[in-house]
């Protein structure tokens, strides 16, 4: 199986065509949604899509990498003497375009300026999220590198579950998941590890310290692979490495129970903001509700977070073909913190839990080595 780049692009062309003004053309500038059209790897370049034509702009050092990764479309390269916009401009004149839209979350604004100053032959528009949209359903080829990318995070965490010692640092574990993860084939990380031991773990994102395990048994580990495809795992598991209290069996079961139900409701045509209340509402009543203050989940594949929120002020509906995570939490500040997140494929019929790692709370009781 391979990426289908032409379905994609075919795709996007009807999307452009629907689009309230009647765009003839697109410049796809965000890093991420060019991969996704094209397959190309590198960066500062730039796709300009018509109903007729499909051109990649680019620069001489990625002229050979071009030729081996985009045989399918064209591509102009732009010599030292000239900018990507001076090539923006050949191009949208050539297709004879006369509305080109523009992703304005991937322009900023110099960039939007010089653009304007050479575009002279038709109207620019701004758009926003035409092509995440369409990355927000996988096609097969994409849910294999997602579940291969959950295979290598799943392997890389029990290297690390099994091996756990008391004087070990956020630091030291977070560097020894990571080595386990490309150990079994990981191109890298997903993004940067977070691992939090105590009090380190009451806060959302908090990086990788100098904590050591045996300072609290609370040990909270967020982390995920990445393919050499560029797809990502996300996940989140909180380890027991000492006699817990039963304010942290509490914590974690009503945690577990509201990432349960929320999961329990996923199908298409289901309301995030529905499903995100379900988790939420539940962690309110067993009296914990300020103490989660984040989305319930989101989006991920080419990027750790994608366009999809799952959060109380989301209007969308879940469709077949999505994938998100399910990570509802709670933060105790200065004390601890629960968080509980595993990757949802939604599926004509419901849902598939696509991570299959323990997640009880006996399960997560795990024995340090000395
Ligand atoms: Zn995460
Ligand atoms: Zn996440």
């Amino acid at each position: 199986m391979s990426p289908n780049y032409q379905t994609r692009r075919a795709k996007l062309r009807r999307a452009l065509r629907k689009s309230d003004v009647e765009l003839d053309s697109l410049i796809i500038s965000g890093v991420a949604n060019v991969r996704y059209l094209t397959g190309f790897t590198g960066d500062s370049s730039w796709l300009f899509l018509s109903s007729t034509s499909c051109v990649l702009l680019s620069d001489t050092r990625y002229e050979t990498q071009l030729a081996d990764e985009c045989r399918d479309i064209d591509v102009e390269i732009r010599d030292a003497g000239r900018t990507i916009n001076d090539l923006a401009a050949i191009v949208v004149a050539k297709a004879k375009s006369k509305y080109v839209g523009f992703e304005a979350d991937h322009t900023t604004v110099t960039q939007h300026g010089a653009l304007s100053e050479k575009i002279t032959t038709a109207t620019l528009v701004a758009t926003s999220d035409l092509v995440e949209r369409l990355r927000e359903v996988k096609d097969q080829w994409e849910l294999t590198q997602i579940r291969a990318a959950i295979e290598y995070a799943q392997r890389g965490i029990s290297v690390v579950r099994s091996s756990l010692r008391s004087d070990q640092t956020e630091t030291e574990i977070r560097y020894l998941l990571e080595a386990a993860m490309r150990s079994f084939g990981a191109a890298g990380t997903g993004f940067e590890p977070i691992v939090g031991v105590g009090p380190t773990a009451a806060l959302p994102h908090a990086h990788a310290g100098r904590r050591r395990v045996a300072e609290h048994p609370v040990l909270l580990i967020d982390w995920g692979a990445s393919t050499d495809s560029g797809y990502r795992s996300d996940l989140t598991r909180v380890f027991i490495t000492g006699k817990p209290t039963k304010q942290m069996e509490l914590v974690y079961k009503t945690v577990l129970a509201a990432q349960q139900a929320a999961i329990q409701a996923i199908r298409p045509g289901a309301k995030c903001a529905d499903v995100d209340q379900i988790a939420r509402g539940l962690i309110a009543r067993a009296g914990f509700g300020k103490y989660f203050g984040h989305g319930l989940g989101h989006g991920f594949g080419l990027e750790i977070h994608e366009s999809l929120r799952v959060s109380p002020i989301s209007e969308r509906e879940f469709e077949t073909g999505m994938v998100v995570t399910m990570e509802p939490g709670i933060y105790l500040p200065g004390k601890f913190g629960v968080r509980i997140e595993d990757d949802i494929l939604v599926t004509a019929d419901g849902n598939e839990v696509l991570s299959n790692l323990e997640r009880e709370f006996d399960e997560a009781i795990v024995p340090i080595l000395a």
